[in-house]
């Protein structure tokens, strides 16, 4: 029997993407990120004390594509970019589904997840500028894993504020880290004044990224000569994520895939947008009718519960105001193992497509989004990240729905991550010590 053409689709290393795509051109009108001394729109200026002007510039563009630099794009080719489009036959049969379930491998990063795509950009851009030390925030690890392993390819030191949580719960994350030559602190931490603050107030705390972040910044904003860099949220994130969507329209071309929806997990918003906003152009232009999903956690619900309005991306209050659906910049999510899930607010591109009706969100629990992940291990063969695996339950979700409706939809998700590094996780699911976490 000859290989259905559409198993596994591959592009070549001339693939990855020469122009990233920025949606901003195609969604009509957003409101601006705000000063929050003078409420009004944020100017280049309000970002200077802690990102570098070639980002500065990239978050306030309009331009519709903006060109990747060779070196960058070299350097994602050696992150195995670009990444293929595979399809769950086994995941279907076992599901006795009449849809076809596609996933893009953001897994197959060495990196572990998509982060690298814009840590690259970021560190690259920094670089360039003559910035020496970049400090981030991570949560579940990922985004931390990503910028301290390309800081090293552009001579920059890394300094990752790791929420408490996951340091404590995750701690060959921080292991990694270092291995990949970063600094790691347990966030909140006696490094800033913020953290100080916080600990003195809440002992216990677990962290939130929202801490993180403000810890992160403050330590950027004191120094000319370090930056601070954001794995999520901005639009400068989007934009380098957009690699993403750009290599899957590629190959659903060659496989002659139609999609009828495309599913992200979203926790800031970024492998969702960097998926789903180059088709998400075409849908605006009327080319396409596809759903788009984004998945989200109960423990940090904020498409599907929070408020669409003006709030701080930092629990601090050290960022610009951004229009965004939000829990509350003290929000602080409960303990589950998607650590990358537990952000209060949602990238403001991600919220204006939300708000303006060209996309569709779910919530689910923590038990379930595992017990898919383990029907896709099970069937695949890859572990799914925790965060992943809200992704994978919402198409296992619409592929059942479609076995009741008779519907052969084509269903595509992104496979943001794999979970070698948190069979913690599935350990407490399956000796069932594991605990839903809803707010
Ligand atoms: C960080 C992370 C997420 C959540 O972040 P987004 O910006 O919403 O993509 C999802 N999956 C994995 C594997 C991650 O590392």
């Amino acid at each position: 029997m000859a290989i259905a053409k559409d198993i596994r689709i591959d592009l070549p290393p001339e693939g990855v993407p020469k122009k990233w795509y920025n949606l901003v051109a195609d969604i009509g009108h957003m409101e601006p990120p705000l000063n929050p001394g003078t409420m009004k729109p944020a100017s280049p200026e309000d970002f200077e004390a802690i990102f570098c002007k070639e980002i500065i510039r990239q978050e306030g563009s309009t331009e519709r594509h903006i060109n990747i630099p060779e070196e960058v794009r070299d350097n994602l080719i050696h992150l195995n970019r670009p990444a293929p489009l595979q399809r769950a036959v086994r995941l279907e049969k076992y599901l006795k589904t009449p849809a076809k379930i596609y996933f893009k491998r953001e897994d197959m990063s060495p990196l572990g997840s998509h982060k690298g795509n814009t840590a690259l950009a970021q560190a690259y851009f920094n670089a360039e500028s003559g910035i020496h030390t970049l400090t981030t925030e991570t949560g579940a690890g990922q985004w931390g894993t990503a910028l301290a392993m390309v800081s090293n390819l552009f001579d920059i030191d890394c300094t990752v504020f790791m929420v408490r949580g996951s340091y404590e719960q995750k701690p060959m994350r921080k292991t990694l880290m270092q291995t990949y030559g970063a600094t790691v602190h347990a966030s909140p931490s006696a490094q800033t004044e913020f953290g100080k603050k916080v600990l003195k107030e809440h002992p216990d705390t677990t962290g939130s990224l929202g801490i993180a972040i403000s810890e992160a910044c403050e330590m950027a904003a004191k120094d000319p000569n370090i930056c601070y860099s954001l794995g999520s949220v901005l639009n400068h994130v989007m934009l380098h994520q957009s690699v993403i969507g750009i290599e899957t329209i590629e190959q659903m071309k060659i496989g002659e895939i139609d999609p009828d929806c495309m599913i992200a997990c979203a926790g800031g918003g970024s492998n969702f947008g960097g998926f789903a906003f180059p088709l998400l152009g075409e849908k605006i232009k009327g080319k396409t009718d596809c759903e788009f999903m984004a998945v989200e956690s109960k423990a940090a619900p904020s498409l599907t519960v929070g408020e669409f309005k003006y709030d701080f991306g930092d629990t601090a209050g050290f960022t610009p105001l951004l229009m965004m659906y939000t829990l509350g910049q003290e929000f602080i999510p409960k303990g589950i193992h998607a650590g990358g899930l537990r952000y209060h607010g949602m990238a403001p591109l991600v919220s204006a497509a939300m708000n303006k009706g060209l996309i569709t969100a779910r919530a689910y629990e923590q038990l379930e989004t595992f017990e898919a992940g383990v029907m896709f291990a099970r069937t695949e063969g890859m572990v799914p990240a925790p965060e992943s695996c809200h992704a994978v339950k919402a198409a296992i979700d619409v592929a059942l729905e479609c076995k009741k409706t008779g519907e052969a939809k084509n269903i595509v998700f992104c496979m943001s991550g794999h979970g070698m590094l948190d069979l913690y996780g599935y350990e407490q699911y399956l000796n069932g010590t594991m605990r839903d976490s809803s707010v």
